[in-house]
């Protein structure tokens, strides 16, 4: 059964535009992501697999700029394209639709807020309206077919745009919302199992160690239940039996949530043990794509292989890919891997390959499998 594509990224380029000259960080990038599955995306240091989430948030820092393709993203609206998209759809894209974690937590939590704040504050942008409905329901329940207190949430519901704090103030009634919302951050801070979920509400980010910090931005990011998470490098700097714990939550999230996550690593162990599909990036191209049994079986491009004969075995030595990682400001010509490729042909230094279907699902850009030679 083929499932839905939830994430199309098709001839994606993007370059930095530095004093030192261009750097062209995505060359034509193609990945995509299905419904319920998660995708590795893998690669050296500086091979494109952030800037290419980035690029699917749009948020791509200056001296950054999307300079062609397309990112279609199955969102709650009509509009998919992520490159047409305007300012407030794209505000409401990002934590409804696809959601982002990070590999330092504690950077992308306010330090003078507590976690609950936090998270409220997240679900509240995005959830309000349905906050007020459950608000006016427990209201009638305690009051007995309504009071002016449950007429004045009526009233908001009718107008979401004017929910701003002054009229919770206003009407007295902020604590009846803020009870709600906290409620629903309990539940999420279950889901990610954090124990005494209540007792770690009310706490600053300073007082939570690095796997209860992450697992509290996972809990953010998964406040508004959204289709797609992106998960960039989320165990690094973790120690091992954290690490764990962390696979084994993302692992979770997909099955109890039927989330799509790309997860960025540049750790095969983790992609092996967690993927469903891997893609395979290096300097700027993604040169391999497939389901992860087959490409870590048979890897068909020179890079993936050489990938995989550098992971250190007991007894069998160390082999590491001779060469460096081509500069991107003026890249090489034709495959951006040729310098480093015992298999480099001709053709190889003027064309770049094509990225083609070689088996079902599983692509390649390498001309030792055909192309236009
Ligand atoms: Fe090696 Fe040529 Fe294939 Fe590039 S296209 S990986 S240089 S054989």
């Amino acid at each position: 059964m083929s499932l839905k594509t939830i994430v199309e990224v098709k001839d994606l380029t993007v370059n930095f535009y530095t004093y030192a000259g261009v750097v062209e960080a995505l060359d034509g990038v193609n990945v995509s992501l299905r419904e319920g599955e998660i995708l590795g995306l893998v690669g050296e240091t500086g091979s494109g697999k952030s800037v290419t989430s980035l690029s699917v948030m749009m948020l791509v820092p200056p001296p950054g700029r999307i300079e062609g393709g397309s990112i279609y993203l199955e969102t709650s609206k009509d509009e998919n394209d992520v490159l047409l998209m305007d300012d407030s759809t794209l505000r409401s894209m990002r934590g409804k639709d696809i959601s982002m974690i990070f590999q330092e937590p504690r950077a992308y939590l306010n330090p003078v807020y507590t976690v609950e704040d936090q998270i409220g504050e997240v679900m509240l942008v995005h959830r309000r309206p349905e906050f007020l409905k459950n608000a006016v329901a427990s209201l009638e329940k305690k009051e007995k077919g309504g009071t002016i207190e449950a007429n004045n949430y009526r009233r908001m519901l009718r107008s979401p745009r004017s929910l701003g704090t002054r009229l919770l103030q206003r009407f007295g009634s902020k604590k009846n919302l803020k009870a709600e919302v906290r409620k629903e951050v309990v539940k999420v801070l279950k889901s990610v199992e954090i124990p005494d979920p209540e007792r770690v509400a009310g706490m600053y980010p300073h007082e939570l160690s690095g796997g209860m910090a992450q697992r509290v931005l996972i809990a953010m990011a998964l406040a508004c239940n959204p289709k797609v998470l992106i998960a960039d490098e989320p165990t690094t700097n973790l120690d091992v039996t954290v690490q764990a714990q962390i696979l084994n939550l993302v692992r979770l999230l997909k099955k109890n949530y039927n989330s799509s996550i790309l997860y960025i690593t540049h750790d095969l162990g983790v992609v092996a043990q967690l993927c469903d599909r891997v893609a395979v990036m290096y300097a700027g191209n993604v040169v391999e794509t497939g389901d992860v049994f087959e490409i870590f079986s048979g890897p068909l491009h020179p890079y993936m292989r050489a990938l995989l004969d550098s992971i250190p075995r007991p007894g069998k030595g160390f082999r590491s890919i001779p060469g460096i990682v081509p500069s991107l400001i003026d890249p090489i010509s034709g495959c951006r891997f040729r310098d480093r490729c015992s298999y480099a042909m001709e053709i190889c230094q003027k064309v770049k390959p094509p990225f083609v279907e070689l088996k079902k699902g599983h692509f390649a850009a390498c001309y030792l499998y055909g192309g236009s030679q």
